[in-house]
């Protein structure tokens, strides 16, 4: 556990720190609110200790603005040497948890140590638990791949990585071919089953950590692939017509094979895209080209092949 000790006076500072590291917690100190602010931005810190009566800024005001500037919670215990109900008042309402009169007596300070890292850890289990709640909102239930919301999220988070690091994004978007008589003729459960199926043999074909696939919706679903570019997202098409074709998910009633294929489009960002949703969009235009001339195959969407059919 890190202690920051924020005090003006180098005496006290050095006193503190004796009893935090005679208790087997590690001080770290800072003699006012600039040194405070540069290393809760540069170091991680479990509690703070703070001086009320500092010169550059003082402890009640340094805690407002760390409890403005920094998300992450980190419990804050005021060092003061006056003890009256409305000072102490003042500190909670900016934002600190409690107080401690100096001179500092070694056993209360580190009885509210113990009391201070207790509540922590219960707020770290809670944001814990938060996150693993949010994670699920993202599921999609039936194949347990990202659903949607997850896919609007991680493609708007995939796209500003990919501005940022001047790297290429490619997309697919993936639609299995005639799955309504599929699901007319074998059933509603068994369209359920071969959706589970199609999913696992698709992220299958998905080896880098930063690969994604989600369900868009019904029998169409997005694959994400940072980092990539149109050969890699080729090759990747390639691998899961390869793949269908040789798990062969019965299919008596396609008009395009005797098994569930799929029909897929793929977008770059490098074809002077503009934004997260334009990749998603040509990437669908580029599906239904592949519906067109066929099935069961992929098409690369092409600006110019787009202007030319307009005209
Ligand atoms: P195409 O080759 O042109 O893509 O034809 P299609 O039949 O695949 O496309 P269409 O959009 O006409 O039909 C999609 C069907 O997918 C409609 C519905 O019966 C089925 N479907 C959508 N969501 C689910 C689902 O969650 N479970 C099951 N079992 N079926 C679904
Ligand atoms: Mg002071
Ligand atoms: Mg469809
Ligand atoms: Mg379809």
């Amino acid at each position: 556990m890190r202690i920051l000790v924020v005090d003006d006076t180098r005496l006290i500072r050095e006193m503190v720190s004796a009893i935090i590291r005679h208790e087997g917690y590690t001080p770290v100190t800072a003699s006012g609110a600039s040194e405070a602010l540069a290393i809760l931005d540069n170091d991680s810190i479990d509690l703070i200790l703070m001086d009320v009566e500092m010169p550059e800024m003082d402890g009640f005001e340094l805690t407002r603005l760390i409890r403005k500037k920094h998300p992450q919670w980190v419990p804050i215990i005021f060092l003061t040497g006056q003890n009256d109900d409305q000072h102490l008042a003042e500190g909670i309402d900016a934002g600190g948890d409690d107080y401690l009169n100096k001179p500092v007596n070694s056993t209360v300070l580190s009885a509210k140590i113990r009391a201070m890292s207790r509540i922590a850890q219960m707020k770290a289990d809670l944001d814990e638990v938060n996150l693993q709640l949010l994670k699920l909102t993202q599921i999609d239930p039936l194949t347990e791949v990202v659903n949607r919301r997850g896919l609007d999220e991680s493609l708007e988070r995939a796209w500003r990585i990919r501005q940022r690091e001047q790297s290429e994004l490619s997309l697919i978007f993936l639609d299995i071919d005639h799955f309504k008589p599929y699901n007319d003729n074998y059933g509603h459960q068994q369209g359920d089953e071969c959706l589970k199926t199609f999913s696992r043999i698709v992220s299958d074909q998905l080896h880098r950590p930063a690969d994604m696939l989600a369900r868009f919706g019904g029998e169409e679903f997005v694959i994400l692939l940072p980092n990539t570019d149109l050969e890699g997202a080729k090759n990747i098409s390639d691998k899961i017509l390869t793949a269908l074709a040789g798990n062969k998910i019965e299919h008596k009633y396609s008009e395009t094979a005797d098994y569930v294929t799929a029909s897929m489009g793929i977008s770059s960002s490098a074809q002077g895209t503009s934004n997260a949703e334009e990749l998603l969009h040509q990437a669908d235009s580029a599906v239904y080209e592949a519906k067109e001339s066929g099935r069961n195959r992929f098409v690369c969407y092409s600006p110019v092949q787009t202007e030319l059919q307009a005209e």
